[in-house]
């Protein structure tokens, strides 16, 4: 309540007022030093002490914009800076990483006040004179929204929205779960999945979770619906805070129908009595398209209170996040909705017995709980129709948001396997006919990986009793890598992506997440990798020290490595970065302390051989 009353007051006022915070803090019936705590953790909201100025110009800093040239608007822009008045200033990614750069721009000045108006992949010269428009109290351009933007992708191939160009098939989900409640009007109970016949159908299908970690859907599912408790929940992820990140932001505008659908059937196959979907405050158009989606399905009896006439009542509701790459992390979103620092909590105890307050939880990512109509409804026996929409040998479609130096960034739905060489031909290729660079194949969080990775001796042995899949994609990439492996025919399945590290012999592991950045052969991967590390140390929650401290500290070694150093330095350099690396995967609590360090010892690690041809330097 506390966070979403602190939206409310921003939005009206510009910023929170003491007196303000006072009466959140009596209606909330908490200590005034509770609201504080919530108010002072995010750097969304403001206070009477760092209360913002009349217009306030803020540049997107991160991989896609960083590649844009975004410190050169940066740089440019902070001539206007005028203490009190006009404050410019880098943030962190905006989601619009398709259209870099991206800057967003707030004018508090009575009636022509407006907030967070989004400028994306405009160039210099252009945002120059919009932001001597706002500054100068003229009528400010109109944003450029989510909604008018034609998104580049394959959007027609898209199989996740069974509703495309079929209005047969009206509101076919509802009508099923109308129906299974006809059925089964008392929530089914029990710790064997065979009794229950919706949820059973989840594994076969395979869908792991799309939010980075892949967990089976099923498993989380079959954990919450297990765990005792008259209250539980269900929370959609959609903080999508990952630089290079914005698939969620497509499905949550124009296909808000499969999440709201999704949450409904989360809930009531796990016999939980509420769901949150949680929005990054940035997707504001999304926010919108999805509380319309509510009310529609309240409306139609769908969710809310007797649910078509059953009695049993689930209810759904948008949670507005704070803002925060950390809020991704699905512990530290539980707490940011309890009012708290979004930090990360210790497990165990685990969210599917001890989540949102103290209750069995269900966190899933948008994407995942939007497959979850088609995999449901789409199920023959036992046979999965999502299973079988992947490549052969492999399972199921996901959806990545791809960037960086391509003719066509965007959206691309594949099937799994399809490998990293398919997507990019996809995305139109590398621009200009440009080299491959390099690939960041998971946001910031795996690094940077070159055009071919070296295959230690014995990969033939290490490749004994692995699958199919992965012995063809090893043998033919080194094939096409003469000697080494060449990336392109990285699968691109999570699991088997992870397998392919330990056969090369590499000892960092390879990551794929759901946003990807392809830099051309004119990359300097150094400044690249200081230009992630820096994300990292500028979203570490502070919660653990070694990653508070270490990512500073690497950052200030990152500086020094783009610099240039002697050879000697340079290993000294080397070593200090790999020491920060085991210490902080020792001593993170969560997943943003382990991978911090990866930028630097990715480039470090396998840009150094003469075949990558990297440049270090970083002008
Ligand atoms: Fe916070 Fe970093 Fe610790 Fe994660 S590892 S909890 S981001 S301090």
């Amino acid at each position: 309540m506390i966070v979403q009353r602190l939206h409310e007051i921003q939005n009206r006022i510009g910023y929170l007022p003491d007196a303000e915070l006072a009466k959140v803090a009596r209606e909330a019936n908490v200590p005034l030093y509770r609201v504080q705590e919530v108010a002072g953790f995010f750097p969304h909201f403001r206070q009477e002490w760092n209360k913002p100025p009349r217009v306030e110009l803020r540049v997107c800093r991160d991989m896609s914009c960083h590649l844009a040239g975004s410190d050169k608007v940066l740089k440019n822009l902070t001539g206007l800076a005028k203490s009190g008045e006009v404050a410019v200033e880098g943030v962190s990614c905006l989601g619009r990483c398709d259209r870099a750069p991206a800057c967003s721009f707030t004018r508090t000045d009575g009636e022509r006040s407006f907030h967070d108006h989004v400028y994306a992949g405009r160039l210099l010269d252009d945002l120059r004179r919009i932001a001597d428009a706002i500054i100068g109290g003229n009528v400010a351009p109109p944003p450029d929204t989510d909604q008018a933007y034609t998104p580049q992708g394959n959007q027609a191939e898209w199989q996740i929205d069974v509703y495309r160009n079929r209005p047969e098939l009206g509101d076919r989900t509802y009508r099923a779960i109308k129906d299974f409640l006809l059925e089964h009007p008392e929530p089914i109970r029990g710790r064997d999945p065979k009794q229950h016949p919706w949820l059973c159908r989840l594994d076969p299908a395979g869908l792991l979770g799309m939010g980075g970690a892949g967990v089976p859907a099923y498993r989380k599912w079959l954990d919450v619906w297990q765990a005792t408790g008259d209250e539980k929940f269900i929370v959609c992820n959609g903080d999508e805070s990952e630089p290079g990140t914005f698939k969620d932001r497509e499905i949550l505008l124009r296909m808000p129908h499969l999440v709201v659908e999704g949450v409904i059937l989360a809930g009531l196959m796990t016999n939980a009595t509420a769901g949150y979907i949680y929005i990054r405050h940035e997707y504001g158009e999304q926010i919108a398209a999805v509380r319309a989606e509510i009310d529609r399905a309240i409306g139609l009896m769908a969710c809310g209170s007797n649910i078509f006439g059953s009695g049993r009542t689930f209810t759904v509701e948008v949670f507005v996040s704070p803002g925060g790459y950390i809020c991704g992390e699905q512990s530290a979103l539980i707490e940011a909705m309890e009012d708290k620092r979004s930090q990360p909590r210790n497990r165990p105890p685990e969210l599917a017995t001890n989540g949102l307050r103290d209750k069995p939880t269900l966190v899933n990512n948008v994407e995942t709980l939007a497959w979850v109509p088609a995999i449901l409804l789409q199920h023959d026996g036992q046979k999965s129709w999502y299973a079988s929409q992947g490549r052969p040998g492999f399972r199921g479609r996901r959806l990545l948001s791809i960037s960086g130096n391509l003719e066509r960034p965007g959206v691309y739905e594949i099937p799994i396997g399809a490998t990293l060489g398919d997507l990019i031909n996809m995305a139109g290729g590398v621009r200009r006919k440009r080299g491959l660079g390099a690939v960041a194949p998971s946001g910031p969080s795996g690094g940077l990986i070159p055009p071919t990775l070296p295959a230690a001796d014995g990969w033939q042995d290490r490749l004994k009793g692995k699958s199919p899949e992965l012995a063809t994609a090893i043998r033919e990439g080194i094939r096409a890598g003469g000697g080494r492996f060449d990336v392109r025919h990285l699968p691109l399945d999570l699991l088997l992506f992870r397998e392919v590290g330990p056969v090369l012999g590499l000892r960092i592991s390879l990551m794929l997440g759901a946003g990807l950045v392809v830099y051309d052969s004119s990359v300097k991967v150094m400044d690249q990798a200081l230009n992630f590390t820096r994300f990292f140390r500028n979203e570490s929650c502070g919660k653990c020290v070694p990653c508070r401290i270490g990512s500073q500290k690497l950052v200030e070694i990152g500086t020094k490595l783009a610099g240039g150093l002697s050879p000697i330095e340079r290993e000294d350099a080397t070593a200090d970065v790999f020491d920060l690396a085991y210490t902080l995967g020792l001593t993170s609590i969560c997943g943003l302390g382990v991978v911090a360090p990866n930028p630097l010892t990715t480039v470090l690690e396998w840009f150094r051989a003469p075949e990558t041809q990297a440049d270090f330097s970083i002008d």
